[in-house]
């Protein structure tokens, strides 16, 4: 069978073969075993590298739940990602969420179609630092942990312009000060403009979009908040979130 796939990342193994970890629009998360993959160039030439968009044909294994990839047929190669660290980056994090929060075994379209959108923006650069956060905030929100930043989500309530606000990754969203929770120790200050300007950004179907417009430091607060969230929900660091900070692209 075809099946339309994302790679994520491919390892060398033994002589000749290689082991793929891709996601499957219609099957998510899998890995297989490319035989020969290293000697055959007519079948994979090229086609398993990092962030490619291909058509691999696939057969099951009977000893374990890896796969057989037969065939590949590259549709997008988006080698512009790879001729830039910062790109290779944000692609590589966007693709660590996917991985970390959409178990194996769950094909999810709309994340997949997501991301393809979003590697072929990153391959032309076209996204900017706001667009970036934009992008994170619903890709946080289609694999299933939508951050609330329209009103508190421990009372409900909306905030006043004179609100002190804080983000909150323990419950999820920005909350009133005196509704974070006692066990809420990592908490990040949200200023009203900040809060404005998200409000404003959303859409009718509470998805923010990227000409949202947000001053130097609502972009610090949200970033701040967003980094302090993944960290939460994951229970640990994530490699390229870490690599990201490290080198100064958020
Ligand atoms: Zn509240």
């Amino acid at each position: 069978m075809t099946i339309r796939s994302i790679i994520m990342k491919k390892i060398d193994r033994g002589e000749a073969d290689e082991m793929v970890i891709f996601l499957s629009r219609d099957q998510g998360w899998l890995t297989g075993i490319a035989k020969n993959s290293r000697k055959s160039r007519i079948r994979f030439g090229g086609h398993l590298e990092p962030f490619c968009v291909a058509d691999l044909v696939i057969r099951s294994r009977q000893k374990d739940n890896m796969v057989w990839i037969d065939e590949s047929q590259m549709i997008k190669g988006f080698l512009g990602i790879r001729d830039n660290m910062e790109s290779l980056a944000r692609a590589s994090y966007f693709m660590e969420l996917a991985s970390v929060f959409l178990p194996e075994g769950q094909p999810d379209p709309t994340v997949f179609d997501f991301l393809e959108k979003f590697l072929e923006n990153v391959d032309q650069s076209r996204l900017n630092s706001i667009e970036f956060l934009v992008q994170e905030i619903n890709l946080i929100g289609l694999l299933g942990y939508q951050p609330i930043f329209h009103s508190c989500p421990v009372c409900g309530m909306e905030f006043s312009p004179q609100s002190e606000a804080f983000f909150s990754p323990y419950a999820g969203g920005v909350c009133h000060k005196d509704c974070l929770d006692p066990s809420s120790t990592v908490n990040i200050r949200m200023s009203p403009a900040t809060l404005a300007a998200l409000r404003h950004g959303l859409n009718s179907d509470s998805r923010l979009a990227g000409r949202i417009r947000l001053s130097r430091n609502a972009q610090r607060e949200i970033r701040e908040s967003l980094s302090a969230f993944v960290r939460y929900i994951r229970g640990q660091d994530l490699k390229s979130m870490r690599f990201m900070e490290k080198a100064g692209y958020m």
